[in-house]
């Protein structure tokens, strides 16, 4: 079996670090010849010892050094779990050059999805995402024609103030909005997850990853995170992806490719425990 070569741009943050824990799991299948972190140099180094990366580089001074390296790198997948705007050059870059992009970063989509998502179709590349709700739908529809759907339904667990009235929501902190019920993540989407602001966020990439129309995408709480999200059917087939909330799921199925399922160091879901699954709509106020 070739060996895949792969970027990790963004490896010392919550979905980098969990990237390297799916790599370490399959490491017979991919060589590592880039990774890179804003300023973290000391994790950097030590996660480039790790996983044997053949060139390291910090972003804080410019994406410049990262560029010329795309260039230089003869890469199939790049793993882009960079926080921030400041990637979008990096993502276009790799999108232009035909390289697979296994995509966490939302906000290169949000803010330059018509541009990157042209790039993709002019060199014949393609996304396989890894925000979470996003893979799920991707999943949903493989093998489905894209004409046949009659929505597309992003699951939210409702973030840590779910359950508080509106006036309480007056005296929250930092502190508060920063236990995420069910996922463990970076600090930036943790607190847009308890605004709600990353479900907008999520709508937003949904509409330029799968090219849909914005009246065929909708949000569900859905409090319990086992449901990732949903693609519903001109025929009232709805098809759904369900798992554990842990990242790792939708690392290993972006870093397969889509083609196939490597070992991602999650536990099945357990049906023989009871288990409630349920779904309301989100209070728009
Ligand atoms: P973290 O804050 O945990 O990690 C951010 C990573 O990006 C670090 O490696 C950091 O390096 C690097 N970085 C920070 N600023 C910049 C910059 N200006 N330019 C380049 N690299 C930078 O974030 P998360 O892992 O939580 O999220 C990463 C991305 O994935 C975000 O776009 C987020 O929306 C998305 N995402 C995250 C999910 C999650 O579960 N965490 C779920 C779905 C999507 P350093 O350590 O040196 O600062
Ligand atoms: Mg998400």
């Amino acid at each position: 079996m070739k060996k895949l070569n792969v970027a990790i741009i963004g490896v010392t943050g919550s979905v980098g670090r969990q990237t390297v824990d799916v790599i370490k799991r399959n490491a017979d299948r991919f060589d590592i010849q880039l990774i890179t972190a804003h300023s973290n140099a000391v994790s950097l180094e030590q996660i480039g010892k790790e996983l044997g990366a053949k060139r390291t580089i910090l972003t804080k001074n410019g994406m410049g050094e990262l560029l010329r390296a795309v260039d230089e790198t003869e890469l199939d997948v790049a793993l882009v779990a960079a926080a921030g705007t400041d990637i979008i050059a990096v993502a276009y870059k790799l999108a232009q050059k035909g390289i697979k992009l296994a995509l966490a970063n939302k906000e290169c989509i949000v803010s330059a999805g018509k541009f990157v998502m042209a790039a993709i179709k002019e060199s014949g590349g393609m996304i396989i995402p890894v925000d979470s709700e996003h893979s799920a739908l991707f999943q949903c529809m493989c093998g489905h024609r894209k004409e046949d759907i009659a929505g597309l339904v992003l699951t939210a667990s409702g973030g840590a103030f779910r359950d508080l009235p509106k006036e309480a929501l007056e005296t929250v902190s930092i502190k508060d909005a920063l236990t995420n019920p069910n996922w463990s993540m970076g600090q930036k989407i943790t607190v847009d997850s308890a605004t709600m602001m990353n479900k907008g966020l999520e709508l937003i990439e949904a509409r330029y990853l799968f090219d849909i129309e914005p009246n065929k995408l909708s949000v569900v709480i859905h409090p319990q995170s086992i449901v990732h999200s949903m693609v519903s059917y001109k025929d009232g087939a709805v098809l759904a992806q369900l798992g554990l909330p842990d990242m790792r799921v939708p690392i290993a199925y972006a870093l397969g490719c889509g083609e196939e399922r490597i070992d991602s160091g999650v536990k099945q879901l357990d049906f023989t425990q009871n288990m409630a699954l349920t779904f309301s709509p989100p209070d728009i106020d």
